[in-house]
């Protein structure tokens, strides 16, 4: 009974097989985090997005390049006295079609930019205070 229990449990399986999946495992896994800091040196992080060296815009979540500069809506609540007051507010923000996701940017203070702004900016860094 015990050899019949004994045959069914993985103990050989663990070494001849286990091992050489294990490593191999590791092997990708540092290959692709390889690969994407190989990818994240071409580009660099400014404003919320990545940027290439010709100040083209990249999605920084699936690394495709941003084309959509659209203009943006939504609602803002503010409080006034004691009543909640509905405002619209625009906005422009990049579309990335890929994750479906809405990058804004911003600056190092947290204010927004316009793409016009921000590409203005990484070519003078120098006026940057
Ligand atoms: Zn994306």
């Amino acid at each position: 009974m015990t050899f019949v229990i004994a045959s069914f449990l993985p103990s050989e399986n663990l070494i001849y097989w286990g091992l050489p999946l294990f490593s191999t495992a590791l092997i990708a896994v540092a290959g692709f985090r390889g690969w994407r800091k190989h990818l994240h040196r071409r580009f660099f992080f400014r404003f919320n997005i990545l940027w290439d060296k010709k100040s083209q815009p990249f999605c920084p979540g699936c690394l495709s390049p941003l084309t959509d500069w659209q203009k943006l809506s939504s609602w803002k609540f503010a409080n006034l006295g004691s009543r909640t007051v509905r405002n619209r507010i625009t906005y422009q923000a990049f579309l990335c079609r890929k994750c479906r996701k809405i990058l804004r940017l911003t600056d190092e203070d947290g204010f927004e930019l316009t793409f016009a702004q921000a590409r203005e900016r990484l070519r003078s860094p120098a006026d940057e205070s």
